[in-house]
């Protein structure tokens, strides 16, 4: 057994996923399928299983995940699971892989900026619950950086947050205990 990787890097791209395969050499490797617009990323996958991952980018078929390159790396939204097979399941935020369920303990998320809380907080309604990927899309933000800000003003009390049929939401924390 390989150790699982901890990093997901984009090698190249391709038209067809035989040829973006081709470009892949190991657990960590990534290659984007593009004809007009990114259709799908294709990985080995990073558990070390041999197996290779297609994740699709294209809404009009099927579930589709969202491609961010802003920042450091590749960024996914959301995590990548894997049903069958070894049942992988990972986040993809900035080029880091972050296990969820497996190899937890190595996990290193990306560098914080608590700069990004006040704007996070802003986007924040009193009242309609916001999704993570609704706030980024408000303010421009990578999503896992807005949902790990919002995590921290829940853990501030500066906001409120619940899980309904699979989806975290966010509401800001009444102020009206305050002066
Ligand atoms: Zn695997």
């Amino acid at each position: 057994m390989t150790a699982p990787a901890r990093s997901l890097r984009l090698v190249g791209q391709a038209k067809y996923r035989d040829e973006a395969e081709a470009l892949l050499n190991g657990p960590g490797d990534a290659a984007l399928v593009v004809r007009g617009r990114a259709r799908s990323v294709i990985m080995t996958c990073p558990d070390g299983c041999g197996e290779t991952l297609v994740v699709n980018l294209d809404p009009r078929a099927n579930k589709a995940w969202r491609l961010d390159m802003r920042g450091e790396g590749v960024t996914l939204y959301p995590s990548v699971w894997r049903d069958g097979g070894c049942e992988s399941h990972f986040v993809v935020w900035r080029g880091v892989l972050i296990w969820c369920d497996r190899f937890t303990s190595g996990n290193v998320e990306p560098r914080y900026n608590p700069d990004i809380e006040k704007r996070v907080l802003a986007g924040l309604d009193a009242t309609i619950p916001l999704t993570a990927e609704a706030i980024a899309d408000a303010i421009d933000e990578i999503v896992w950086d807005v949902n790990r800000a919002a995590n921290r003003l829940v853990g501030k009390g500066l906001a409120r947050s619940w899980k309904q049929d699979g989806t975290w939401y966010f509401v800001r924390a009444d102020e009206e205990d305050e002066g």
